[in-house]
């Protein structure tokens, strides 16, 4: 395994691995974690991205039912939060390890200026020697702006501060291959279909993932260069395991000259809209020429200055991502016309690429 080795290391846990199904925090797990932090981790910077707030919560509040409105969800995490972080930081106090809460929400990763914020503050704490304990901030999202599980999540924050590894620890030993019973697939380096068809969507009763959020995690540590493990965390010393045992499942990047703008740009959770082009324009993307007016055909979607969309052929197949430089009402109102053009429809002087050469990347 890499741990070793790398620079910057994510660890994600899923509620099953701290939290017992009584309710409770798994100290003594969550101690043997630590113990296996001290031994493998050398001198990288570390983060623990934990999920378990809402089963911490409803444990303390008493509240037995398994369908909860989101609303009603968001106030328990709001409870289960604070015990989740409490309980993270007395166990590594007593390590003389310090700790820090971050809770994010899919603006903080999803929005380029908010990303680099993102990243500064997790930078800064690496400067203090204490670890980011990370949660999404489950008490403002609502559906529609919601990662809803920690595995994305965690793959994006990795790909924010340029963790190397990102190390997966749910109640699975891998990925398993259903042809061979109970054989985990040891390393994938592409998400084909093959692998996709390897998704069975079952759950466990706490986490909100399953092997589908993961193998999106694995695609975004793919395109970022970050190495990704899915190991079991039901046993004590969970990473001492894995190195021993052998048993996981790695994913390994592409080698990737991209830069970090344009790692950030291709791992995006959602796009916010289409554009489709015509054959020349499609030529000129791929001869690594910007995106102009006069070729656009159609647009799909709103969207605003700056938010990722979806460039396409005719016959939708996805050609590249990039940040528009104009909304989606400006678009329709310039496609298909010659980039001197747009000042007279628009009534303003701007730029002449819908999306930059250096905004975009080819898929
Ligand atoms: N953020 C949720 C929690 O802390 C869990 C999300 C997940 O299961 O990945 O309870």
């Amino acid at each position: 395994m890499l741990i070793k080795n790398s620079k910057k290391v994510v660890i994600k846990l899923g509620s099953s691995t701290v939290v017992d199904g009584k309710g409770k925090f798994k100290k003594k797990w969550v101690t043997s974690l630590i113990k296996d932090i001290k031994k493998f981790r050398g001198r990288n910077d570390l983060v623990i991205v934990s999920s378990g707030a809402i089963a911490l919560g409803q444990n303390y509040l008493k509240i037995k039912k398994k369908r909860i409105k989101l609303e009603m969800n968001q106030a328990i995490a709001a409870v289960g939060q604070i015990h989740l972080a409490g309980e993270f930081q007395k166990l590594f106090d007593k390590h003389k390890i310090k700790t820090g809460q971050i809770l994010i929400s899919p603006d903080d990763t999803e929005q380029r200026r908010r990303a680099l914020n993102v990243r500064r503050t997790f930078d800064n704490l690496f400067k203090l020697k204490a670890i980011p304990i990370v949660n999404e901030n489950d008490t403002t999202a609502t559906a529609e702006i919601k990662y809803g599980d920690n595995d994305r999540l965690a793959a994006r924050v990795a790909q924010i501060i340029g963790a190397d590894t990102l190390i997966i620890l749910s109640d699975v030993d891998g990925l398993y291959d259903k042809s061979k019973s109970k054989t985990v697939i040891k390393t994938v380096s592409k998400i084909d279909s093959n692998i996709s068809a390897l998704i069975d969507n079952k759950k466990n009763s706490y986490g909100s993932g399953g092997i589908s959020t993961k193998l999106d995690a694995a695609k975004i540590c793919i395109n970022a260069g970050c190495h990704m493990f899915i190991g079991n965390g039901k046993k004590n010393s969970p990473i001492s395991n894995m190195m021993k045992n052998k048993i996981y499942t790695h994913f390994i990047p592409k080698i990737s000259s991209l830069d970090a703008r344009k790692k950030w740009i291709i791992s995006s959770l959602n796009s916010f809209g289409k554009i489709y082009i015509d054959k020349g324009a499609a030529e000129a993307l791929n001869e690594g020429k910007s995106l102009l007016p006069a070729g656009i055909v159609k647009v799909e979607g709103t969207f605003e200055k700056g938010e990722n969309v979806l460039v396409v052929d005719e016959n939708q197949k996805g050609l590249a991502r990039g940040l528009s430089s104009f909304t989606s009402y400006e678009i329709n109102k310039i496609k298909g016309k010659q980039s001197k053009e747009i000042e007279n429809i628009l009534g303003y002087l701007s730029k002449s690429e819908i999306i930059h050469k250096d905004d975009m990347v080819k898929l």
